[in-house]
């Protein structure tokens, strides 16, 4: 089976000018990071440690981009202020 359908390269790897693979894995996560503005020194430690680089700076507060969070919740583990509480899913619906 050929790959090419959803890979833009021929294998699995990027000299990071082009984008492999775009899937929205957001659909995978039961709990979703929750940042309290109050708690938030706005130091970017989340931002460094999200292991797929979701978590962006808006209107002056880092929030995830809920497309692609998992949920693995390390951005809250590494949270120097303890401002991420992730939150099950099953309170936004
Ligand atoms: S790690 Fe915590 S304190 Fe630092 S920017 Fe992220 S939410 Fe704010
Ligand atoms: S929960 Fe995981 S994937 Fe989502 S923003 Fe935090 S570190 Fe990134």
């Amino acid at each position: 089976m050929s790959l090419n359908k959803y890979f833009k390269t021929e294998g699995p790897w990027s000299d990071a000018r082009v984008e492999i693979m775009c899937s929205d894995t957001g659909g995978w996560r039961s709990e979703r990071p929750v940042v309290d503005e109050e708690k938030c020194i706005l130091c970017g430690f989340c931002a460094i440690y999200c292991p797929i680089q979701i978590m962006k700076l808006q209107s002056d507060l880092f929030q995830p981009d809920l497309d692609f969070c998992k949920g693995c919740g390390i951005c809250a583990q590494e949270c120097p202020t303890n401002a991420i509480t992730m939150v099950s899913e099953g309170e936004f619906k």
